[in-house]
This record gives C-alpha cells, sequence and structure tokens, in this order.
C-alpha cells in the first residue's frame, strides 16, 4: 500500500493512507483529516477497527460530503477472504451503509459470474444498477507451462526430485547474475518458502549475492517474502526487484504481487497449485506486464489434505493433461463473462515442418498441450532419440 501511495505522489497525486494506528504518524493523519490528499488508500482492517477514529471521521458530514468515489480494487478478495484468511472482508458492505450516496467501482482482472454475483451480495449491489465493462482476460504473451514431480526415494527436498525447471532457473542466476530473468516463485507455506528460499541459497553459494564476498540483504540474488515479514525488509525487496535493482527472484507466499506494478518479472513458477483458476490467473498475470514473451510454469504438487484447492481447478489441470487440452482455452472458459462476447476460439496455426531451434507458432506459444502437438516438437523429440 505504501508503495502505491509512492507511485501515485510520484504521478503527482497527492495520496494518503490509512494504516493500523501504530503505523501512521501525526502528519500522514493529519493530512487525511484535513482533507490535503485526493486519494485515500487503506485496507478493510484499519478503516473498520472498531473503535477506530476512521470509522468516527467517516460519518462526519463536513468530511463525508468530499468522497466522491469508493473503489473496491482486487474486488475478487471479498469473496475469498471473507470466508477465513481476513473474515473482515465480508464486512466491508459497512463503508457502503456509511457512505451511501457515494457511486462504488468494484475492480478485478479475474472475476467469473460465482465470485461478481458473491461481491454483489456482499457489497449489497443490486445487479440491475450496475454498469459492466468487461475485458478479455488473456494475457496472450504467457506461455503456460505445466510440471510433474517425480518421487524420489530418499528424503529431500519435498521427498522428490529436484524439478529440471528449478535447476535450469538456478544455472541461469549461477551464470548470469543480475542480468538472469527476473522470476517470482509461489509457494502455498511460509514454511515451504524458507525452505526453498534455503535450497536455491546453498545451492548458488557464493554466486548468490550481487558482490563478490558481500553477504548483505540487499545484494542477494534471491529472497523470500511472506506476510510476517518486517516492514523494512518488505520495502528493500520491492526497491530490489524494481528498477535497477540487483534482486532476480522472489520466493513467495501469494502475499506478494497484488498492486506491484512490476513490469519485466519473466518468469512465474507455482511450487503446487493456485486455490482456483482465478486466483492461478491473478498470480500469472504478474508475469511479463510488458507485454513481452514471458512463461509461467505450474509444478502440479499433489494435495495435501489441510489445503482448500478447488476441486474443479485441479481436475481441469489433470484433464488438460490427460486429453491433451489447451490450458489456456480451459482457464478462460472459467473466466469468460456473458459481457465479453463470443469466446475467443483456440489458437491452432502450426508450423509446418521442424522450422528451427525456436518455434513460434500460434501453437507453440500457447502452451504446453499445445506445443506438444507441433510438428517442430516432434520432430526435435525423434532427433534426440526419444
Ligand atoms: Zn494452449
Ligand atoms: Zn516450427
Ligand atoms: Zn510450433
Amino acid at each position: 500500500m505504501r508503495h502505491q501511495r509512492d507511485e501515485l505522489c510520484k504521478k503527482g497525486i497527492p495520496t494518503g493512507c490509512i494504516l493500523p494506528a501504530e503505523e501512521m504518524t501525526a502528519e500522514e493523519r493529519q493530512a487525511i483529516v484535513n482533507g490535503k490528499v485526493s486519494v485515500v488508500l487503506t485496507s478493510p482492517e484499519a478503516v473498520l477497527s472498531l473503535h477506530g477514529e476512521w470509522r468516527a471521521l467517516m460519518r462526519r458530514e463536513s468530511f463525508r460530503r468530499h468522497i466522491c468515489l469508493l473503489a473496491f480494487d482486487e474486488a475478487h478478495c471479498i469473496c475469498n477472504w471473507g470466508e477465513d484468511f481476513r473474515p473482515i472482508y465480508s464486512h466491508v458492505a459497512e463503508l457502503r451503509s456509511i457512505l451511501s450516496s457515494v457511486p462504488v467501482l468494484v475492480m478485478s482482472a479475474t472475476l467469473p459470474t460465482n465470485v461478481r454475483d458473491s461481491v454483489f451480495k456482499t457489497l449489497h449491489l443490486d445487479p440491475s444498477e450496475v454498469t459492466s465493462v468487461c475485458k478479455n482476460p488473456d494475457r496472450p504473451n504467457i506461455f503456460l507451462n505445466r510440471a510433474n514431480p517425480v518421487k524420489k526415494d530418499k528424503e529431500s527436498l519435498h521427498e522428490i526430485e529436484e524439478p529440471q525447471w528449478l535447476l535450469d532457473y538456478i544455472n541461469e542466476l549461477r551464470r548470469e547474475g543480475c542480468k538472469a530473468r527476473k522470476a517470482i516463485i509461489y509457494c502455498r507455506y511460509i514454511n515451504t518458502t524458507s525452505r526453498l528460499w534455503g535450497y536455491i541459497m546453498h545451492a548458488l553459494q557464493d554466486k548468490a549475492w550481487s558482490e563478490p564476498g558481500s553477504k548483505k540483504p540487499a545484494h542477494r540474488l534471491v529472497d523470500m517474502f511472506h506476510s510476517s515479514l518486517d516492514i523494512n525488509s518488505q520495502a528493500r525487496i520491492l526497491r530490489g526487484f524494481s528498477g535497477d535493482g540487483v534482486l532476480r527472484c522472489v520466493v513467495s507466499t501469494i502475499a506478494f504481487g497484488m498492486g506491484i506494478d512490476i513490469a519485466d518479472i519473466r518468469l512465474v513458477y507455482h511450487w503446487g497449485l493456485s486455490k482456483s483458476a482465478y486466483e492461478y490467473w491473478q498470480e500469472v498475470g504478474r508475469c511479463s506486464r510488458d507485454g513481452k514473451p514471458g512463461e509461467a510454469t505450474l509444478f502440479l504438487l499433489p494435495a495435501r489434505g489441510h489445503v482448500q484447492v478447488d476441486v474443479d481447478f485441479r481436475e481441469m489441470m489433470t484433464e488438460c493433461e490427460k486429453e491433451n487440452k489447451c490450458i489456456r482455452q480451459c482457464i478462460l472458459d472459467n473466466l469468460w463473462l456473458p459481457e465479453m462476447g463470443p469466446k475467443p476460439i483456440p489458437r491452432s496455426t502450426l508450423c509446418a515442418a521442424h522450422c528451427g531451434k525456436e518455434c513460434l507458432c500460434e501453437r507453440c506459444t500457447c502452451c504446453i498441450e499445445c506445443k506438444s502437438s507441433c510438428p517442430c516438437v516432434r520432430t526435435s523429440d525423434e532427433d534426440s532419440g526419444l
């Protein structure tokens, strides 16, 4: 949130943040109370805290009449976070009742019909009074890859073989240092995050830092991010990963990425399945925001009992593999809204023959399932004797 505030201020839009009381300075508080900012960013927890000052401030007519828009960004969170993770999300409608005459804007990159219905219900929005603006949610520049774990006999990283994509990427880091492609590796748990980070740091040895002999956190090529990390480390990671920072890879829980606009992250890996197809698409969407080619690899770990994963999403991925169905098409089908018009047709153009080292035909740039049908891929497999 602070990062977004700073970005808006840089663009000349005076912006403030309502944060938990202990994280705000008196000046920051005064700027908002005195109407010195045009945009206020906040979380439901901070603004709706029970005996909080902000609730009272918003009830004051002199303050309220200056508010011209109530915007909910990343609105899909209202549905899935309200259930267990951050229960206050299911009470955000209270803001609507305090600011009853203020227009509401609801935004999300992924809002399938059932999620949209649930968001409208939570916010007490009457669908017949809502104007929808919908866009095709495809990210055509991102190649969708899948990798399956191979069981190992002896105890190691999750009792599975180190996946090839990980070994390849570690080699890239070793070879290219701070010129390697930027990557996020998403994990489902904080303990997996730290184990995987530790594994990569260990594999890189001295090459894990951009400066020879330095062991400073600011010189790390690989870092880890999760919600329990202190604010200073979070800020360091954001700085290192944006602009010309040296940080190349962030191993993270899904806490990293929302609202972060870094254009040149080329690789997004998933260490295990996301909770649902639309959450997966959110996370994939952090890849190559500048439109250049990027790659998302889903490492399909088996389900672990206590984690909620949408059964349909796991089935969808299994079906794609078994029946050689396009992953992109299946995900878009899941996210498609009637307002988006006719569904896009699958990419069909194949190259006619073995065209060279890296095939760029429509199907080879779509997903692993589409790619497997291209003559290029078959020819190179035969060449290597597979
Ligand atoms: Zn495909
Ligand atoms: Zn080809
Ligand atoms: Zn091809």
